[in-house]
């Protein structure tokens, strides 16, 4: 048991969830490191939610709101993370949900599709088919999901299937606290926050906006200027890191 006063509640509430779900097979052990460097940049950027990451959720919520067939590409360790917020996204933003894995196995597709049920979430099944250009199973996707999306969120991504989504004519989200990462580069749109402050931010964006906001926001969509902002506030924190 973590005691709720330690200073890093969060950050050790979290790792317990997702050692929990490596050992029930829902998070892939890479899953875990991966979570490691989330964890520096989150340290790095000062565990908040910048402002430039509030307008990119904002117009995260713009871009699902206003698509033909929007759709959420769920992996391992968001499903173990925020399974919860993902069900209210889903339900916010009427969007279709994908459980869509790197290492890939019918075994652990089963698992999480039953962790996010669990939630709330109605996730999409199907026989997924090879439709996304890159080898081995990560081709793999279903054809009435991310096959005819036209926007997918495709949080803590790997930078090679953001290129492939991009170009298959995708509009491609992520969540990325890297904003260095070659995903958050190839996005359409990165939203440098933590999985679990981003996603109820665009969910609380969906519901306030109306068509005008939604499209002055996709108007203004500036990936480049999101991550210089990003490295900015990293800039700013490690100037006066010891002040
Ligand atoms: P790329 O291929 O895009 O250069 P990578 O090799 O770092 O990135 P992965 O190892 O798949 O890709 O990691 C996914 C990304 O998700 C990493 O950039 C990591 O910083 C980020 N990340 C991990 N956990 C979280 C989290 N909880 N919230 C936000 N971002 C996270």
């Amino acid at each position: 048991m973590i005691p709720e006063d330690h200073p890093r509640y969060r950050s050790l509430a979290a790792r317990e969830r997702l050692a929990d779900a490596a050992r029930e097979g829902i998070v892939a052990l890479e899953g875990l490191t991966a979570h490691g460097r989330g964890e520096a940049f989150d340290y790095l950027i000062g565990e908040r939610t910048t402002e430039s990451a509030l307008l990119a959720a904002r117009t995260a919520a713009a871009l699902l709101t206003t698509a033909h067939c929007p759709v959420i590409s769920v992996n391992g360790n968001t499903a173990a993370l925020a399974a919860g917020e993902i069900a209210d996204l889903q339900k916010a933003s009427g969007a279709l949900v994908e459980v869509n894995l790197f290492h890939r196995t019918e075994t652990r597709i089963h698992r999480i599709t039953a962790l996010l049920e669990e939630h709330g979430v109605n996730v999409l099944a199907g026989r997924a088919e090879r439709l996304v250009p890159l080898s081995h199973d990560r081709a793999l996707c279903l054809p009435d999901g991310i096959g005819s999306a036209d926007v997918v969120l495709v949080p803590l991504e790997d930078g090679d299937r953001c290129a492939a989504l991009r170009a298959m004519g995708k509009q491609v989200i992520t969540i990325d606290i890297n904003p260095l990462s070659r995903t958050a580069r190839t996005a359409t749109l990165t939203i440098v926050d933590e999985l679990t402050r981003a996603l109820p931010n665009i969910t609380t964006a969906c519901a306030g906006l109306d068509s005008a906001a939604a499209a002055d926001l996709i108007g203004s969509l500036d990936n480049t200027y999101l991550l210089r902002a990003a490295i900015t506030e990293i800039q700013k924190r490690l100037e006066h890191a010891l002040d």
